[in-house]
């Protein structure tokens, strides 16, 4: 696979206000290194363990993405050096995300996951529960977190309307929520199948692995 190449073509595809981050979860490093040697600094990652390993390994200035579902009792390890955490899904996550980030003295950056497929297996916030979080006294005790916006999975479908609609949805509720300035709100939605729509509807950040690094031998 041509890592190089296919990284420029998308990037060469992009304005320049929309982060791509490349998804080279179960890839090997030697994969990454194509890419960061061709300019590419943000990554995502959704195994801990895997992300561990190679933030150990690789160079240290990669902006490192954690993209997947994430468990409270993981939450330690990825917080002294994640760049930002997109699938926070609950408020006990974004407390114990609180907690070791305290502990590490850091401010750790978030995104609340948002539930809009239709399927039944996707995490996330409900609009409601996002909206009530946010307004909640809980939340403004939070102090060692900063919540950048939103991140959500259109259903797996190939539908386009259907997606577009779900983007949509994510885009408007992103927008009448108050505690963002919109110039640094943070949207990331859209993945290889799906991110030409999403940066139609709105987008700010991409997540994208096989376009770049080729398909990978068992669905994640
Ligand atoms: C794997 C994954 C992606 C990238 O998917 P591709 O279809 O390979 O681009 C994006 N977001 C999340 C949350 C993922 O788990």
């Amino acid at each position: 696979m041509a890592v190089k190449e296919n990284l420029i073509h998308l990037k060469n595809s992009l304005s320049s206000d929309i982060t791509l981050v490349a998804v080279s979860k179960t890839k090997p490093n030697s994969m990454i290194m194509e890419a960061y040697d061709a300019g590419q600094r943000d990554f995502g990652e959704n195994y801990v363990q895997e992300l561990v390993d190679k933030q150990e390994q690789l160079p240290k200035d990669i902006h490192w993405h954690f993209i997947g579902h994430l468990q409270s009792n993981k939450v330690k390890y990825i917080v002294p050096f994640v760049y930002l955490i997109h699938g926070v899904d609950s408020v006990k996550l974004l407390l114990e995300i609180n907690k070791q980030a305290l502990k590490n003295n850091r401010i750790v950056n978030c995104l609340l996951q948002i539930y809009i497929a239709q399927e039944e297996t996707k995490f996330g916030f409900s609009f409601e529960e996002c909206e009530d979080f946010l307004n909640s006294e809980a939340f403004s005790q939070l102090k060692n977190i900063k919540i950048l916006g939103f991140m959500g999975m259109a259903s797996n479908t190939e539908n386009e309307e259907q997606i577009r609609k779900e983007f949509r949805l994510l885009k408007d509720f992103a927008a009448r929520s108050l505690i963002f300035n919109p110039s640094s709100l943070i949207l990331s939605f859209g993945m290889s199948s799906d991110h030409k729509i999403a940066i139609e509807e709105g987008s700010t950040m991409i997540r994208i692995g096989s376009s770049i690094f080729g398909s990978r031998n068992y669905n994640t």
